[in-house]
């Protein structure tokens, strides 16, 4: 039982090193990064904006006319100013708003470029957001596979699920000759238990003798 238990632990914490050198290559950029939100989303959110200007400003003027009562209060005797304050309001709110609107489509498109179900993943960051905000966000950063990457072979795009290049039948997720553990392919030596993995040709060198 302790046994198996220690292999599967062990196996997993394999697991984590592999995606987090992974993740580590991965290298985003902030703007490349946003470029993955739709258009649709973005001028969604343009315009919900513009109307959420149009509307505060309009029942502004009508209370300002009509009540002689402008928001914010404390301005109400300088409508040009209290309209200022107002739009400088919406606008922050927007901001924020729009902020939340932009990470649910980026979590939406990044899942699906990941080979991950997208729709539950959307589902649950919005499911999470009213009670805990950003959590469901956090949880998925920490959850998200890594983006498929070059085989280290022949350089052609492989999934991070995949445990040969399905171009080369280079040897995806390598093991140590002598532990059997499993080692990445910057590895020189073996984490578990120093066996040399050859430095010149490392992927070679352990898919053979394997
Ligand atoms: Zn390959
Ligand atoms: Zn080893």
């Amino acid at each position: 039982m302790s046994d198996y238990q220690q292999k599967v632990s062990g196996t997993f914490n394999e697991r984590m090193r592999l995606i987090r050198l992974r993740r580590k290559k991965e290298n985003l950029r902030f703007w490349e990064e946003f470029r993955i939100i739709p258009n649709g989303v973005i001028w969604t959110v343009v315009v919900l904006f513009l109307i959420a200007q149009g509307i505060a400003f309009s029942v502004n003027r009508w209370n300002a006319t009509h009540y002689d009562n402008a928001f914010p209060w404390e301005l109400r005797d300088n409508f040009a100013l209290a309209s200022l304050a107002l739009a400088g309001i919406v606008t922050g709110l927007s901001l924020f708003i729009a902020a939340i609107i932009f990470w649910v489509a980026y979590v939406n498109r990044d899942a699906k470029r990941r080979g991950m179900n997208a729709a539950v993943w959307t589902l649950l960051v919005i499911v999470l957001l009213p009670a805990w905000t950003f959590v469901g966000f956090l949880i998925y950063f920490l959850m998200r596979e890594p983006l498929p990457y070059p085989c280290p072979q022949c350089e052609k795009p492989v999934g991070a699920r995949f445990n040969f290049c399905p171009n080369c039948k280079c040897n995806l997720h390598p093991s140590c000759p002598n532990c059997k553990h499993e080692v990445v392919e910057t590895d020189k030596f073996c984490p578990y238990c120093a066996q040399d993995l050859g430095v010149a040709a490392p992927v070679e060198n352990i898919t053979q003798s394997t």
